[in-house]
């Protein structure tokens, strides 16, 4: 605290980011990052990209990225919007669509910076609970109220709406904007990109942090009606007009072409969720059905904070909530095989001398 501080920034709790260990090195499980590695073709890009340009302030709209994306989706560069992380489109529609309209709703296990948001825009806001099996009911989701968030897969619990539930969500509220946050969905889950046609309330945000493994270079991007990319640019253009340095978009866009690595590694990440599962449920765990590069597991004999422990004393890091309904489970990010077979290892042997 600082006298200099305005009142309002004496009352903001800003969003706790998962731990960046330096020094000793950690199996790091515990954001979600992809194990392994980003395209070699998209780091070549943004080598070739390191040059004397640099002096010179990018393209404000950085059109050749959006224009990959358009492309790939068949539609036309005015259907997207880039940003400096997924976070930011966030950010950006949050206050674009949802200040001054009323009640913002989302699930009450979610993506915490959705709360963040609502208090940085000072934004009121109603989460709703999840069912008892940690699903969302789109029925919870009507008016009236001034914006829908849903994520999809949601997280931590990696469970995921199928398109005709998330059209019910946008059918039963066509006067505010749904904004459907898909970091996680090419890991398995059904991309509401679809429906952007048909629903004019229809934002999908995506990011390249998670399934194309860059989440240093920080890009996302939001798929939606021309008219709802305008107001993105307008907030855009209010705040930095630079959002996408040249590295950046070099790098995305070689990244978004290069398909034969993505598909390969998010099939391994895939692969490797379904037998840690198994695995995790074969020792006695309960996870829920993910769709996303996590799992979210607890165990009826051990409590959530002492297996976080445990695990961080055998060098491996894993990401607890301590709100009510997740004070008893870990979200465990899905590594490479070999980090996987580590965890089950180290798992094992905490359940067999803590479990009671
Ligand atoms: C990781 C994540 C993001 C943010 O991604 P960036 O593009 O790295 O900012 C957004 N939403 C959810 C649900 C996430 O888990």
């Amino acid at each position: 605290m600082s006298r200099l501080w305005s009142p309002f920034v004496q009352r903001l709790v800003p969003y706790t980011p998962g731990e960046q260990p330096k020094g000793k090195s950690f199996v790091k499980l515990n954001t979600n990052e992809n194990p392994y590695g980003p395209s070699p073709l998209a780091l070549e890009a943004i080598r070739n990209a390191a040059d004397d340009r640099l002096r010179l302030y990018p393209d404000p709209t950085a059109l050749e990225l959006v224009t990959a994306i358009a492309d790939t989706l068949n539609m036309a560069a005015d259907h997207v919007f880039v940003g400096n992380g997924s976070d930011e489109v966030l950010a950006h529609a949050f206050s674009g669509f949802f200040r001054e309209r009323g009640v913002v709703l989302f699930p009450d296990a979610t993506y915490s910076f959705y709360p963040t948001y609502c208090q940085l825009y000072q934004l009121p806001f109603r989460p709703i609970p999840l069912d008892g099996d940690f699903r969302i009911d789109p029925e919870d989701y009507r008016g009236p109220c001034g914006g829908i968030v849903i994520a999809n897969p949601n997280a931590p619990t990696g469970i995921a709406l199928d398109l005709d539930e998330i059209a019910d969500i946008l059918r039963r509220n066509p006067d505010v904007l749904v904004l459907v946050d898909e970091a996680y969905v090419d890991f398995g889950a059904q991309s509401a990109l679809s429906l952007v046609p048909e629903y004019d309330n229809l934002l999908v945000v995506q990011t390249f942090s998670k399934s194309r493994s860059l989440a240093g270079l920080r890009v996302g991007f939001a798929v939606g009606q021309p008219h709802l990319i305008e107001a993105l640019r307008r907030i855009k253009d209010s705040f930095n007009s630079y959002p996408l340095d040249r590295l950046a978009v070099a790098g995305a866009v070689t990244a978004w072409r290069d398909e034969i690595w993505f598909d390969r590694t998010r099939r391994l990440v895939i692969a490797d969720r379904e037998w840690t599962d198994q695995a995790l449920r074969e020792l006695g765990f309960q996870v829920l059905p993910s769709t996303a590069n996590f799992l979210l597991a607890s165990h009826h004999g051990i409590r959530g904070r002492t297996l976080l422990e445990e695990l961080r004393a055998e060098g491996i890091l894993v990401r607890h909530f301590d709100a009510e309904r997740t004070r008893d489970w870990l979200r465990i990010s899905v590594g490479t095989s070999q980090e996987c077979r580590t965890l089950l290892g180290a798992i094992s042997s905490i359940v067999s001398r803590c479990a009671i």
